[in-house]
């Protein structure tokens, strides 16, 4: 089981250190125009063709294997459930939790501890496969293995805590409020979703990574100088160093309710050039400025209680057919059946999901071209992002399966930008 919210990113710590030197912005592919008009078409291929043909085969294979971990992902966490269920081991686990205590918050947390430990290691061949193997084939990874589950562990413990509270919290809500809980328990699942938005930059980011103050003025300079035209109140830009875990490049924006926070990775300032850096910039502001965290919040919220709702309505069916020793829906003894049931909803979801997401970051998109007005720099790390995102999907294919657009779709819209603001490249006068 897998949040999927975006959990907001970095923490405290000034620093000074020697200034990273900046990647030379490369020059833009010919057929984008350095005068007269832009073929918008033209210039998008122009700019595709620069992906070697191994390099796209790579990233192709790494995104399109994707897919079908989704799947196997889905089939193996059910498969975990259902044995769980048809073994009686659910049942055993809650009873084990109901020797040790008579307080019912209590039994609650011994039994999702059990639970927790049991699916981790049933899950753990796909993980192992999936996000260390898998990383390392593809050249995405900078953990060791000793590396790779010293992070397993430090997730297991923050699932272990935040999970103990969140399902206290859910199980006395379904006990007390048998008729309405789906309502009042998605209102809590975004509480909580929101509490661990605001705490993550400050308590679980620094157990992963050690974010500071980016301190690069030709760097800060031109982003604070962003972040004032479009009226972000924040004096600071924040770098994390994300190359401990990963060779992707990166940034993203966090937190809310005053506690926005603007980070980018330091692969993204390794690597990329000034205007590249500015166009990405440009994009996190995007989603400051268009309110996207609170509109996530309550579209997320809807399909939570939607979730709940078919929770509450099919919970009760499978029940009484195969009992699997539970006793109701306030029962822990029946976490493996919710589970198996709210997975099969998100699973189905994924078109839904992907697409509300992937908008999202359209609008970014165009809002960052507008902002930082750097169509070539955005259209270059369009390139680089396709590094573990396939750059050219069919229509539909992006609709299921991309949370961001495509790296053609990014790049058309870059240059469908150039091509209508010739001041930004045109010689002439
Ligand atoms: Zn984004």
């Amino acid at each position: 089981m897998r949040l999927f919210f975006a959990a907001a990113l970095a923490a405290a710590a000034v620093h000074a250190e020697p200034a990273q030197l900046l990647a030379p912005a490369p020059p833009p592919p010919a057929s984008s125009g350095a005068s007269g008009s832009i073929d918008v078409e033209a210039a998008t291929r122009a700019y595709l063709n620069q992906l070697p043909a191994a390099q796209r085969a790579k990233s192709d294979a790494y995104f399109e294997g994707g897919y079908w971990l989704h799947l196997w992902d889905f089939l193996w966490g059910a498969g975990v459930a259902l044995l769980l269920l048809f073994s009686g081991w659910s049942a055993r686990m809650r009873d084990r939790a109901e020797r040790l205590t008579r307080f019912a918050a209590l039994q609650t947390a011994l039994y999702w501890l059990q639970f927790l430990a049991v699916t981790y290691l049933l899950s753990f061949p796909l993980s192992l496969y999936r996000d260390y193997f898998r990383e390392h084939r593809y050249g995405l990874s900078n953990l060791t293995l000793a590396g790779w589950l010293g992070e397993e562990a430090k997730g297991l413990l923050v699932s272990a805590i935040f999970g103990t509270l969140a399902m206290i919290a859910l199980y006395a809500i379904v006990r007390r409020l048998p008729r309405t809980w789906w309502i009042w328990g998605a209102g809590v699942s975004l509480l909580f979703l929101a509490i661990g938005a605001l705490i993550a930059p400050v308590l679980i980011v620094p157990l992963f990574n050690t974010p500071k103050k980016l301190a690069d003025q030709r760097v800060v300079a031109p982003i604070l100088s962003l972040a004032r035209a479009n009226g972000i109140a924040t004096g600071e830009v924040w770098e994390i160093d994300a190359s401990k875990q990963t060779t992707r490049v990166s940034a993203n924006v966090s937190g809310f309710l005053g506690t926005e926070r603007i980070t980018l990775n330091d692969n993204l300032l390794n690597r990329c050039s000034l205007p590249e850096i500015e166009a990405v910039m440009g994009h996190e502001m995007g989603h400051y400025v268009l309110n996207h965290v609170y509109k996530f919040i309550w579209e997320f919220g809807v399909i939570i209680v939607v979730g709940f709702a078919l929770l509450n309505w099919l919970f009760e069916r499978l029940r009484a057919r195969y009992r699997f020793g539970v006793r109701d829906l306030g029962d822990v003894a029946g976490l493996p059946l919710a589970s198996l049931i709210l997975s099969l909803y998100f699973f189905a979801l994924t078109p839904v999901i992907n697409t509300i997401v992937r908008t999202a970051e359209y609008e970014a998109d165009v809002f960052g071209l507008n902002a930082a007005r750097k169509p070539d720099g955005f259209a270059q790390t369009a390139l680089k992002l396709s590094e573990y995102r396939k750059l050219e999907p069919g229509r539909l294919e992006e609709m299921i399966f991309y949370d961001h657009p495509s790296g053609r779709t990014r790049i058309f819209t870059a240059m469908r930008w150039k091509a209508e603001h010739p001041e930004t490249w045109s010689k002439k006068p």
